[in-house]
């Protein structure tokens, strides 16, 4: 058809996936993987058929994140690999073929074979939406995912503080070079809540990352507080999405999904 998002990204398309979202940050640390988690399980709370592919090849995180540690995948009767499920979604880390063993020595093309694998050789299914959580940076290994792979678009994930705002810059720059729309960006770790008193603290300044939005002309999917059941949750493989369905923290993950 015609699509506005033809030409978004490169030419690579799942059969039976109907879009590929990436979730992207300029840097480790920021909670990119926590968001691409949480939001994933609220997609699929919203009703739609989601899988979770992580693309971190030096340090897998969605096995541990959604409860999946340990275990392997299947092979098909076409050599496909069966992806793992939990929580109703859909999932494949290059963790569950690697284990522990991560490939530190590993070269850029290798690794762009191994994620073109992940996506291309895995038994995916009836998917809306695939979530993928990028490798942290905005850099080369970024670029050509995104140059191989059909995007619908980028979610931008950032701490609040000035540094790391000029670093979404870099991102929705490298996210115009081939096409792919930028979604939007979702401030994490936005302010402290503390879970005694319920007191909120912006340590790292107010607002900043929704008026860099608004600058950049791409839209703010909402603030993530920094709390310790987001990290508790986390930890323990049971996200606060599924684990704690009603809290306020679900609710504003939610809140970013409908706006995907
Ligand atoms: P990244 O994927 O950007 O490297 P992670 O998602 O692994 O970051 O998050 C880094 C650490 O911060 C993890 O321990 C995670 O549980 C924690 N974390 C992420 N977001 C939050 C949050 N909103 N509140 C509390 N802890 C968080």
């Amino acid at each position: 058809g015609s699509s506005p998002f033809e030409k978004a990204g490169g030419s690579l398309h799942v059969p039976g996936v109907k879009h590929i979202v990436a979730v992207a940050s300029a840097k480790g640390g920021v909670g990119k993987s926590t968001t691409a988690v949480n939001l994933a399980l609220a997609l699929s709370r919203l009703g739609y058929a989601i899988g979770l592919l992580d693309t971190d090849v030096y340090g897998p995180s969605i096995p541990r994140l959604m409860n999946l540690e340990g275990q392997k995948p299947r092979v098909s009767d076409r050599k496909f690999l069966m992806p793992l499920n939990n929580y109703g979604i859909t999932c494949m880390s290059m963790g569950f073929l690697l284990g522990d063993n991560a490939p530190a020595i590993w070269r850029g093309p290798m690794v762009q074979s191994a994620i073109e694998q992940m996506i291309k050789q895995v038994e995916w299914g009836a998917i809306d939406v695939l979530v993928l959580d990028l490798p942290p940076g905005t850099g080369d290994a970024q670029l050509a995912i995104s140059q191989k792979i059909s995007l619908a678009g980028a979610v931008i994930v950032s701490t609040p503080q000035d540094i790391a705002l000029l670093d979404v810059r870099r991102g929705c720059n490298m996210f115009a070079k081939v096409n792919v729309p930028v979604i939007g960006v979702v401030e994490n770790m936005s302010y402290y809540i503390c879970p005694n008193c319920k007191h909120e603290a912006h340590v790292f300044g107010h607002g900043g990352a929704e008026r860099l939005a608004s600058e950049l002309g791409v839209d703010f999917l909402g603030g993530i507080p920094l709390h310790l059941e987001v990290r508790e949750t986390s930890d323990s493989g049971k996200p606060i999405v599924v684990s704690n369905p009603d809290s306020d923290i679900t609710a504003m993950y939610l809140q970013v999904a409908r706006k995907v």
